[in-house]
C-alpha cells in the first residue's frame, strides 16, 4: 500500500480570504526604520572601541562583548 493514498489532495485554488497585499509605501518607513537600527546594532557591536568610539570608556564595549565575538567581529 502506498502511503500517497493517505495524502489528501490540495484544492485547485488555494483559500485566499483575509489576505491582504502590503502596500510597498506603508512598508517603506519600517523597512528603513529597521535597517537604521540594524546599522547602529551591528556599530555598536562590531566598532564602539578605540578610535572609532563615540562613547568614553569601556561600558558600550564590555556590554557588546560577547555578541562582538560571536559575530566574529575583531577584538583582541
Ligand atoms: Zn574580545
Amino acid at each position: 500500500m502506498s502511503d500517497a493514498a493517505l495524502v489528501p489532495a490540495l484544492p485547485a485554488v488555494l483559500p485566499t480570504a483575509g489576505v491582504t497585499p502590503l502596500p510597498l509605501r506603508e512598508l517603506l518607513p519600517w523597512a528603513v526604520l529597521a535597517l537604521l537600527l540594524a546599522v547602529i546594532v551591528v556599530y555598536f557591536v562590531g566598532a564602539e572601541q578605540g578610535a572609532t568610539s563615540v562613547f568614553s570608556g569601556g561600558f558600550v564595549h564590555e556590554f557588546t562583548h560577547d555578541g562582538r565575538h560571536l559575530l566574529g567581529f575583531p577584538c583582541h
